[in-house]
């Protein structure tokens, strides 16, 4: 992770303000994590694919106990739309999960993260899908909406390996809470995420990342300046080590009709892949609509999608300054959103 001088982290929609002293994980991790997050900044800056994706997203299941106003999810099914879920919903086959990561560790892969669409608790063997990754070396991570996260379901996960969780949580007060997160319990969630950390700290698992975001309106007012000191109070006080803001992405808006830069360099295009629950494979978070798909990993090893004439060519793209030509990239909030403050 890159550290800049502000002690914040900022990507092109998302910046994060780092753990202070007394609640910095980092010491506690071996210097090949350092290397790790060096290679992936070294990536990401150059346009350097290396020979295997650093990093895998797997959706564990495309199925959620929420429907967040701001999520792509929420607006598919209202719509009543199935690119994102052709198949419908459901969960990853185990057997498919377990392909991706045996095959993967031995050649370079350094870390998976378990969610894209959808909420990784519902899996029925998600503790399994975290002990299966841990227990080959690489480091875990893992968003959640933190209604599932029960002091067994804590204690299951950090036992298991979990090494980086990130709780979804949208505003510091209740109503604007729930609201935002329709059928979230306010309470109810920060109950969970309390006992979490209760839970990390009694197994003095130090090591293991913990961080909270929230989406922030565009622009910031007064009342969000407010809302960000609240949200920073709430969090730190229980001892969650950093906190993230993410920019909103409108679902349905072209980008491209806004003023954005003429080129843009996508850094994950080569430092990771996202594999949906049923194995589609595309490049990038931006892509829920399956319009990038790199290749299949129910049907192809890992680095034959890494290297397809897909992959490739959309990367030869943003190397050659000619994103625009990729009519997702084009209408993508990613590169408008890059040139922004969040
Ligand atoms: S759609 Fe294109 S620009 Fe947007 S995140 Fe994906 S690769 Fe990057």
């Amino acid at each position: 992770m890159e550290e800049m001088a502000t002690g914040a982290y900022r990507s092109p929609t998302y910046y994060e303000l780092s753990a202070p002293p007394g609640l910095d994980w980092r010491p506690y991790r071996p210097k090949s994590y350092a290397d790790y997050r060096r290679e992936w900044d070294r990536r990401g800056r150059e346009g350097d694919p290396g020979g295997f994706p650093l990093h895998l997203d797997i959706d564990p299941t495309n199925r959620c106990n929420l429907a967040c106003v701001m999520c792509p999810r929420t607006v598919y099914l209202r719509e009543g739309r199935s690119e994102w879920a052709p198949g419908g919903l459901g969960d990853m086959d185990f057997a498919l999960y377990e392909g991706l990561i045996l095959g993967s560790a031995p050649l370079g892969l350094k870390s998976v993260k378990l969610n894209f669409l959808g909420e990784p608790l519902l899996h029925p063997r998600i503790a399994d899908m975290v002990r299966l990754a841990s227990g080959s070396g690489l480091w875990v991570m893992l968003n959640t909406n933190a209604q599932l996260l029960t002091r067994d379901m804590s204690r299951e996960l950090l036992e298991a390996g979990l090494t980086d969780v990130f709780f979804s949580f949208d505003s510091p007060y209740p109503e604007e809470y729930e609201r935002i997160r329709r059928g979230a319990d306010y309470n109810r969630t920060l109950s969970n995420i309390r006992g979490f950390m209760e839970e990390k700290e009694r197994l003095g698992k130090k090591a293991v990342q913990t961080r909270a975001s929230m989406v922030l309106p565009l622009g910031g007012t007064e009342d969000t300046l407010k809302a960000k000191a609240d949200y920073m109070a709430l969090f730190r006080g229980m001892g969650v080590a950093e906190i993230g803001f993410g920019l909103p992405t409108e679902v349905g808006l072209d980008y491209s009709t806004l003023p954005g830069p003429d080129s843009f360099l996508c850094p994950d295009l080569f430092r990771r892949v996202f594999v949906f629950h049923d194995g589609v494979a595309g490049p990038c978070c931006g892509d829920w609509e399956r319009r990038l798909v790199v290749g299949d990993a129910a049907a192809q090893e890992l680095a034959e999608i890494w290297h397809s004439a897909a992959y490739r060519s959309l990367r030869a793209a943003h190397l050659g300054g000619r994103h625009k030509e990729v009519p997702a990239c084009r209408a993508c909030s990613v590169p408008y959103l890059s040139g922004l403050e969040a």
